[in-house]
């Protein structure tokens, strides 16, 4: 007998939880203590919200993790890919063959992509995009006989994915300690970060500072070892920071200036999350390269890809180009394909990047820096639909806690997952990606849950005398 999961999983939580417990191991988790714990189990989505199976409806701050921009319960992509799964649910684009979703879904990102970029080359999600990235412009620079221009150059605390490269790209301590990572060839400058690493200095003098990193660490490697630079628009598992003005600009100046390939990854900025289709407009940068994934679907199936402009493009399908040795199985997989040019209409139809620049972007700002005032509060800050707000113990010198990093940020996150609410924390930062659909009811709910929690967390922290 087969019961619609709806129906028998809210009996079964701890049931799952068992099995669950035993058998998934699960990403980014201290497996043994959540297997003793239990995970919470999620059966349905609806608009922003989740239920778990205890049947509690969950305000989801976080867009799934930064990728369900349009909400959940979107039956005309389902529709779609049952249609595409029962035609042709698979393929390969390897060996001179392609189908029809791969091709308009390429088309339709040439159309919305900067002028400067026609082609893409697809993943199953951002971090094998980025593995694609660094494959990408060693071959670009030695199809161009400079095969000593190897080297990329990345940030601290830049959060590029987990595979291998994707990792060694990042600048995740915790990650690089597990593993041996980096691998050789990437070295990585300073975030900018002014709120924790800023001092006294304005935020642009700062931004100016950090940006100039990037030109002495070429300086010390020589250019022609330095392949690329890559970097996040706005830093988003790191935090989500967002750089003085200052910054990329300068960026842009050190990479034309050295002949340095520049990488977006706009894996949680692309498609709208800053209120245009890319942040690199945004930010006025012009990348050779653009990392993409989550937003492109929605998260409805897994799709990423590289963005790949014209410079780039010329020289790897030069006859010196020759065969590009790399690929994935999943490359354009159709279903996942019709997945991302259906959410790609819906971002169209409904007008949705207008709406944040204009409406909920607005809107959530200026709620969200309401929360500024909180005396746990050194910093809020919000583009588009991202957002962070900074805990200290002291708002006038931005000082971090006593306490070990993460154990304020872990109350204060426990709170909002016990008050409904989805609000991430990174270390003692809590951040925010809502959904592009989100109303404004919904966010003065999650303005007004964020707050109770912040209330809740401070007198915790009170209490036990943490600061
Ligand atoms: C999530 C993320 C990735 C990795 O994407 P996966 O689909 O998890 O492999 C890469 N870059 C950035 C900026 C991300 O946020």
């Amino acid at each position: 007998m087969t019961l619609h999961p709806s129906h028998n999983q809210e009996k079964n939580t701890e049931y799952l939880q068992k099995i669950n417990g035993e058998h998934h191991m699960q990403p980014f988790s201290a497996n043994g203590e959540l297997a003793e714990a239990g995970a919470r189990i999620i059966d349905k989505a609806d608009g922003c919200y989740i239920w778990d199976t205890d049947g509690n409806k969950i305000l989801d701050a976080m867009s799934g993790l930064w990728c369900t921009s349009i909400g959940y319960g979107r039956d005309e992509i389902a529709d779609a890919v049952a249609e595409q799964m029962k035609k042709l649910p698979y393929y390969n684009t390897f060996f001179k063959t392609s189908h029809s979703p791969a091709a308009l879904l390429a088309e339709r990102l040439a159309t919305l992509a900067p002028e400067h970029i026609n082609k893409v080359f697809f993943s199953s999600g951002g971090s094998d995009a980025n593995d694609t990235n660094i494959r990408l412009v060693r071959h670009y620079w030695a199809t161009k006989g400079k095969k000593s221009k190897k080297t990329i150059i990345a940030r601290h605390n830049a959060y590029h994915g987990s595979t291998v490269g994707a990792a060694s790209l990042g600048g995740m301590k915790f990650m690089h300690e597990q593993g041996d990572l980096p691998i050789p060839g990437i070295v990585h400058i300073n975030q900018p970060y002014w709120y924790a690493e800023g001092g006294d200095k304005d935020p642009e003098t700062f931004g100016l500072e950090r940006a100039r990193e990037l030109e002495e660490k070429i300086l010390e490697l020589g250019e022609d070892n330095v392949a690329a630079f890559i970097g996040e628009p706005i830093q988003g598992a790191g935090g989500v920071i967002i750089p003085p003005d200052s910054y990329w600009p300068e960026i842009q100046r050190i990479c034309d200036k050295y002949e340095i390939l520049l990488i977006a990854d706009e894996v949680i900025c692309g498609f709208g999350r800053t209120g245009n289709w890319f942040a690199s407009t945004t930010f006025n940068i012009k990348p050779d390269l653009i990392t993409i994934a989550k937003g492109l679907s929605s998260g409805y199936l897994p799709i990423g890809g590289v963005l790949i402009s014209d410079r780039v493009a010329d020289v790897i399908y030069s006859e010196e180009g020759g065969e590009f040795n790399h690929g994935y199985t999943y490359s354009g997989h159709p279903a996942t394909c019709i997945a991302a040019l259906k959410n790609l209409d819906i971002m169209e139809r409904e007008n949705l990047i207008d709406r944040i620049k204009n409406e909920l972007g607005p809107y959530l700002k200026e709620r969200w820096l309401t929360l500024s005032d909180h005396p746990l509060v050194g910093e809020a800050r919000l583009m588009g639909t991202v957002g962070a707000i900074e805990l200290t113990p002291d708002k006038a010198s931005r000082a971090p806690f006593k306490a070990k990093e993460g154990t304020v940020g872990t109350i204060c996150r426990d709170y909002c997952f016990a008050n409904n609410l989805i609000m991430r924390a990174v270390g003692d930062t809590m951040i925010i990606s809502p959904q592009f659909t989100m109303s404004f009811e919904e966010v003065d709910e999650l303005v007004a849950k964020a707050r109770l929690c912040l209330d809740k967390t401070l007198e915790q922290i009170t209490a036990e005398n943490i600061d």
